[in-house]
């Protein structure tokens, strides 16, 4: 096996020793990690792990790796700023595995490409497939070994089969499988609406076709006033598509007014208007467009010459498209000839190894043409992992975060066992992490805290998990012992759970959307519904694509049309929907916690309000960054400078003029109670709450961030430097300060990521005042502590993907629990 590989070179030191730590809120944090060790770092949110092992640990070695690398890259090497620690010995090269990063922006990246499987898939197609266009296998062959070798596989990477380059991809969709046009559901999002109550969206801004059209429509003897739906089709195609539709009687005269160009219909009309956009422009009809199969090459994202070739009996593509699972059974039973026996052996020997770790960790649903950018970003870090395992390199510092995100219990033991592979490889692991499982299996453990951001910080213990175990200062260690701890209500007070009332739920009926099997599913109202089950089971796929975007039509919104199901009954009771998602709360730096949540408004004010602003004749705008004015020039009020590094990450740097202030000197130069602005900014949510306690426009909002856990963040943090958990919160708290007594479902996604049990505890306090006061909740979860804190459970399964898609128990977790199955094992030790 591949560690006596590794354990004949001594790549690593015995130790990595941290001395004086102090990033963010570290306290001169000391500590020695054994090398070729599972260290998990654990502690309340905020406590500083990800100060400590990203932040230190992670960035050192980036910097150090960085510094023996180009002089491109060494030019900004001083300004790249050393973290704050005095000393960082026994370090080596180090690759972070964490979720925001791992979520590839790129269209093109699939689970295949991410994982290397596609590379070596090409490899075999190109070698051994049949029905080949000769000049392929040429090119790939030609260009990977100028020597004529035939062995470096990683290597042996040339064109052909890629749909990365002009040579093989697809013309129409250059690759991308996949185009987008423009659906009529979406330039008619409600048809119950009439023409004169906006039915046709694009036309609601654009008066003169609109006028156009109501003439029409008055000229064919109809109403404008009456819903969509009942129109004549054949009139109502006219309008979409303009002539050269359906023959209509009495709008035969508008022929000529169309082909004079005057009644072109609203989806020419778009594409008219997209064509004539410029390069690089938005697309005018982007809220109208939906993604379709690419119809030249229905997802294939090959050329026809290319997508014939086979090996087996499959075309490149339709081996793609199997689930991981049926692929492994498709390489493993692959036969040759012996001429090619030697490259099939190997490429096949490196696929499965990569498709029996997908399917290891519970992602045997997915297929290998999936797109990453559709993938959570638990499901995209445990697929970059499954490509590191398969490179079996060693003598690296791997950093994670959170590998279980996402995870059902059911799955945690495969991921354990793949961390331990890549430790047994000899590699380091440290893993931020607060499941319970993985906490037993670490080697080392080390917990921050005692609390978050200025309370935090410390160096709450370390050693091995056993020691954690019984030690009584550990608040993990408390949890560890009384795993229900988490689920009672803050103050230890069980609570008891809420009953269905008469009539008040919604029902999905005949569910149908990717793996559901023609499911009804009831989700009582006004209570905390759990949807639980392992991963792939369809618990997305049921409330996302299915209820929430029903329920958002329903309620007049333009979501894009629900996935398969026959209807939802029961949303005549809710006024509104909230989807709280992981997503950021927006795409620059220039959004923070502050701006979201509109405390900075409230905050520019009264500094418009002091003598000095007033004598200077600053308005509350002169204190914004998000425009010019008493913004730092020089950086746009981002306070950092992107320095884009080629084949790295970009890096960022301190503005120079700002150095982070990100205003200018004569709007620093105001202050309140002795503080500026920029001051503000830096102040974490706690310290911001004692300073303008007396202020009921932020000390509200303020409250209701610390609320839900959040005390220790910095007001001024940009918002693409959050966490997804923290972002979802940030959400969650500006519904919480809003709380509108109309009562509305609020739907969650893994509300838990990132959280220690005891923040688990207070998020589930939060939820349920949520409910208390008149709202309805439904939460997609893995975690088992929020399971056992819902009043009711609606449990999805058995399995992922063709083995999921049934309600496998629903009930109060009580009931769920007294069943079988994955989540009735799990959930069981944690009620009492
Ligand atoms: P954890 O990983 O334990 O949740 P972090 O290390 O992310 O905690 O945060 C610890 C403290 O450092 C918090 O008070 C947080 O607000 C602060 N912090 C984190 N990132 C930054 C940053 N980029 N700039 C300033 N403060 C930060
Ligand atoms: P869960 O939320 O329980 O993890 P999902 O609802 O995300 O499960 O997935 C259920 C099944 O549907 C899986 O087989 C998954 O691969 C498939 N699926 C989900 N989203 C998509 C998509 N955008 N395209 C194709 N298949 C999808
Ligand atoms: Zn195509
Ligand atoms: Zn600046």
């Amino acid at each position: 096996e591949a560690p006596a590989r590794a354990s004949s070179t001594p790549a690593l030191p015995d130790t990595l020793s941290v001395r004086g730590a102090r990033v963010h809120n570290l306290r001169g944090v000391d500590l020695d990690l054994p090398h070729r060790s599972l260290i998990v770092f654990t502690g309340v949110s905020g406590s500083g792990k990800s100060s400590l092992a990203f932040d230190t640990i992670y960035a050192e070695a980036q910097r150090r790796q960085v510094q023996s690398m180009t002089s491109f890259a060494r030019q900004f090497m001083n300004e790249m700023e050393k973290p704050d620690v005095d000393r960082l010995d026994g370090l080596c090269s180090a690759v972070a595995v964490d979720q925001r990063s791992s979520a590839s922006r790129n269209p093109r990246s699939t689970v295949g490409t991410v994982t290397e499987v596609y590379d070596l898939m090409r490899v075999l197609w190109a070698t051994v497939g049949s029905g080949h266009c000769t000049d392929c296998a040429a090119a790939l062959v030609d260009r990977a070994c100028p020597a004529g070798h035939d062995t470096a596989l990683p290597d042996l990477t040339g064109p052909a089969f890629s749909f990365n380059l002009p040579f093989g991809r697809c013309p129409a969709c250059l690759g991308l499988g996949s185009t987008r046009e423009i659906d009529p559901a979406l330039v008619v999002p409600d048809e119950s609406r009439s023409i004169d109550e906006g039915a046709v969206a694009p036309w609601r801004n654009a008066p003169a076709e609109r006028a156009a059209a109501v003439a029409v429509v008055e000229r064919a003897g109809r109403s404008t006033a009456v819903p969509w739906r009942t129109l004549p089709s054949d009139l109502r195609e006219t309008l979409l598509h303009g002539v050269g539709g359906s023959g209509a009687d009495g709008v035969a005269e508008d022929r000529g007014q169309a082909a004079a160009g005057r009644l072109p219909g609203v989806i020419p009309w778009l594409e008219r208007r997209r064509a004539s956009a410029g390069e690089g422009a938005a697309d005018p009809a982007e809220p109208y467009l939906r993604t379709v199969a690419c119809p030249d090459c229905a997802g294939a994202r090959l050329n026809p010459a290319q997508a014939a070739v086979r090996v087996g009996g499959l075309g490149i593509a339709e081996a793609c498209a199997l689930p991981v699972a049926d692929a492994l059974r498709f390489f493993a039973g692959l036969t040759v000839g012996d001429r090619d026996r030697r490259v099939i052996e190997q490429a096949v020997i490196e696929i499965t190894d990569r498709l029996t770790f997908l399917i290891k960790v519970g992602l045997g649903y997915l297929t290998l043409g999936r797109t990453a950018r559709t993938l959570s970003g638990g499901e995209a870090q445990r697929i970059r992992l499954a490509g590191q395992l398969g490179t079996r390199l060693f003598g690296l510092l791997y950093v994670l975060d959170e590998p279980t995100v996402g995870l059902h219990p059911e799955d945690t033991a495969a991921l354990i066992t793949t961390l331990r592979g890549l430790r047994d490889l000899g590699n380091t692991l440290i893993v931020v992490e607060h499941d319970h499982a993985v906490i037993r299996a670490a080697d080392r453990m080390v917990e921050l805290g005692p609390a978050a951001g200025e309370l935090g910080g410390r160096l709450m213990f370390a050693g091995t998990a056993e020691e954690l175990l019984v030690d009584d200062d550990s608040l993990t260690g408390r949890f560890l012992r009384d795993p229900g701890g988490a689920t009672a209500r803050p103050g230890g007070v069980p609570r008891t759970r809420r009953t269905p009332g008469p009539g008040r739920e919604l029902v999905v009926r005949g569910a149908r959307a990717n793996n559901l099997r023609d499911v009804d599913v009831t989700l009582p109202l006004g209570m905390l519904v759990a949807v639980s089950g392992v991963s792939g089971a369809g618990k997305s796929t049921l409330v996302d694509e299915i209820l929430c975007r029903a329920a958002d039509r329903a309620l007049g919104g333009d979501a894009p049309p629900p996935g398969d199901h026959d209807e939802v009954l029961g949303l005549a009771s809710i006024d509104r929907v909230i989807r709280v998602d992981q997503s950021p709360i927006g795409r620059s730096a220039r959004s923070t916690p502050a701006t979201y949540t509109g405390i900075l408004d409230t905050v520019r004010k009264v500094f418009a309000q002091t003598d000095e602003a007033r004598r200077r004749g600053f308005k509350p705008g002169r204190f914004s960054f998000n425009s010019p004015g008493g913004r730092c020039a020089a950086c746009s009020g981002d306070g950092t400078v992107r320095v884009e590094m080629g084949f790295l990450p970009d890096v960022f740097l301190p503005c120079d003029v700002c150095h982070g202030a990100r205003f200018d000197d004569a709007t620093l130069a105001v202050r309140h109670r002795g503080r500026s602005i920029a001051d503000v900014l830096a102040m974490s949510v706690d310290e911001a709450a004692e300073f303008f306690a007396d202020l009921g426009a932020a000390a509200r909002p303020l409250r209701v961030l610390a609320e839900v856990g959040l005390g220790y963040l910095r007001l001024g943090q940009p918002g693409n430097t959050l966490s997804g958990g923290e972002a979802q919160r940030i959400k969650l708290a500006n519904e919480l300060q809003r709380r509108p007594g109309r009562h509305t479902l609020y739907l969650l996604d893994e509300p838990t990521t990132g959280l220690h049990s005891s923040d688990v505890a207070r998020l589930a306090g939060v939820l349920h005042d949520l409910v208390a006061a008149g709202h309805s909740v439904v939460a997609v979860s893995h975690s088992m502590e929020v399971v056992a804190a819902a009043d009711w459970v609606v449990d999805l399964g058995p399995g992922g993907g063709a083995d999921g898609g049934l309600v496998v128990a629903e009930g109060t977790p009580e009931a769920v629990a007294a069943g079988d199955g994955a989540t009735a094992r799990h959930l069981r030790g944690l009620l009492r």
